[in-house]
């Protein structure tokens, strides 16, 4: 499936966010105040929701994700993980090392009328060029921090295959920044071309 709207890295978000603190919470996980603040400044949105899917990926959400979601988020990594190992990858392949929040959709539809859930980011290095919106671009992931490794998506109400793809996506970045640092530098950055999959 082709992705009509690009995901992105924030370059920025390479420095190493402050350590997780334990709290006392019914799904019992870590969480890194500064890394929900970073999802909550580049989205606009808070994430009162914490969860985790079946597999152990840890998930901030507007309000409860339904199973299928989590679900959907579960089959993504497994398939970045199944293509990563069979290059021979070995950093970052737990779900585990993983937290994805899920955002409110700044669209839902590209300009082609092709549902498609996407948030709208600052256009940084995009500004001035073909996807860029007016000081904004409209993506259908983001990168938000590499340690902890973290990513925004946006909410679907259907097509929750493109969930799985934009988890994958995304994760690809993640990937190849622990175990490919010369292919991640040759890839991040979609404004000079190029997109997903990256890993086949
Ligand atoms: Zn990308």
């Amino acid at each position: 499936m082709k992705l009509r709207s690009i995901s992105i890295v924030a370059i920025l978000a390479v420095a190493v966010l402050g350590s997780s603190v334990q709290i006392p919470a019914r799904t019992s996980r870590n969480i890194n105040p500064a890394l929900v603040a970073r999802a909550q400044q580049i989205t606009g949105d808070s994430f009162p929701v914490g969860i985790s899917t079946p597999r152990g990926v840890n998930v901030f959400a507007r309000t409860m994700p339904r199973a299928e979601v989590l679900n959907a988020i579960d089959r993504g990594f497994y398939e970045l993980f199944t293509v990563a190992q069979r290059r021979g990858y070995r950093n970052r392949l737990s779900f585990g090392d993983y937290t994805v929040f899920i955002g409110r959709a700044d669209r839902t539809k590209d300009s082609s009328g092709q549902y498609s859930p996407d948030i709208a980011v600052p256009a940084q290095q995009y500004a001035g060029g073909y996807y860029d919106q007016g000081g904004f671009i409209y993506a259908a992931g983001m990168v938000l921090a590499f340690n902890p490794s973290a990513f925004v998506i946006a909410e679907h109400d259907r097509d929750l295959g493109r969930i799985s793809n934009v988890v994958r996506y995304e994760g690809e970045h993640i990937i190849l920044y622990y175990n490919d640092r010369g292919l991640y530098e040759k890839t991040a950055d979609h404004s000079r071309g190029g997109g997903h999959p990256i890993l086949k």
